[in-house]
């Protein structure tokens, strides 16, 4: 195989900001901060997807679930995910702790690395949108990257100006992931006017398959889920999947 040098360069040169974007070069990104790669994964989502072969919404013990991290990537193992986000709020400690988890796991069996589930960064960041607070769940981010640091300290940054959508998802893109609007029925204010909004203001995705009903087994509420669809397809945006897991079963939303 021959090397595209002309390729590399461009690789390279594209660590460079563009707009308020930060394009990454797969040749140099770490696995878990791979946004093409997920945004691949996105776009091959349906309602089945969550949560036997994927899940990018859940918590750990790092904010306000019950799993420690390990046990959450034992669990995902146990399973079968093929990919996986910990979206704690404010925080990346569980993602770190499960990533050096997982590294461990793979130089400990390797035999089973095909078994392993991709890991990418995630964060769950309050904001304000419109006339509501919102969440909005980072993905596949630098969790260093500066622009992120004031909403990886613990706690929100309610009654500052890093609190609005907008400068939370400039912060997202920024550090180089995908900014996506949680949730989007649970906000009690009209759902199309805020899809629009976070449409306008650049958000990449919106979590279109959530349990707005604590079922068991775990189901994306079928109506909501359509009406949200088809307002996340009119913008062109991403569709995303997940339990929203506190308790101690990634299976469920409890
Ligand atoms: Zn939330
Ligand atoms: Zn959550």
């Amino acid at each position: 195989m021959s090397v595209n040098l002309t390729s590399d360069f461009e690789s390279l040169s594209r660590w460079f900001h563009i707009q308020t974007g930060f394009v990454k070069s797969s040749l140099l990104t770490p696995p878990a901060q791979d946004r093409s790669s997920l945004q691949q994964v996105f776009q091959t989502l349906n309602a089945r997807s969550c949560p036997k072969s994927y899940n990018f919404h859940l918590h750990t013990r790092r904010s306000d679930g019950q799993l420690e991290p390990y046990e959450v990537m034992e669990q995902a193992i146990e399973i079968g995910l093929k990919g996986l986000t910990i979206t704690d709020h404010h925080s990346t400690q569980g993602y770190k702790e499960a990533q050096k988890w997982l590294d461990n796991w793979k130089h400990k069996y390797p035999k089973r690395v095909n078994q392993a589930p991709r890991l990418w960064t995630g964060v769950e960041i309050n904001a304000r949108l419109l006339a509501v607070d919102v969440h909005i769940l980072g993905y596949a981010f630098d969790p260093d990257a500066s622009s992120l640091q004031p909403y990886l300290q613990g706690c929100t940054t309610e009654g500052t100006d890093a609190y609005s959508a907008k400068n939370v998802i400039i912060a997202i893109q920024q550090g180089g992931g995908l900014a996506v609007l949680a949730h989007p029925a649970r906000y009690r204010y009209p759902v199309p006017e805020l899809i629009t909004e976070a449409a306008h203001l650049g958000i990449d995705g919106i979590e279109v398959y959530y349990a707005y009903r604590h079922t068991n087994p775990w189901l994306p509420t079928a109506k909501i889920t359509n009406q949200v669809k088809q307002l996340t397809d009119g913008y062109g945006l991403l569709n995303t999947c997940g339990t929203d897991t506190h308790g101690r079963n990634l299976l469920l939303r409890l």
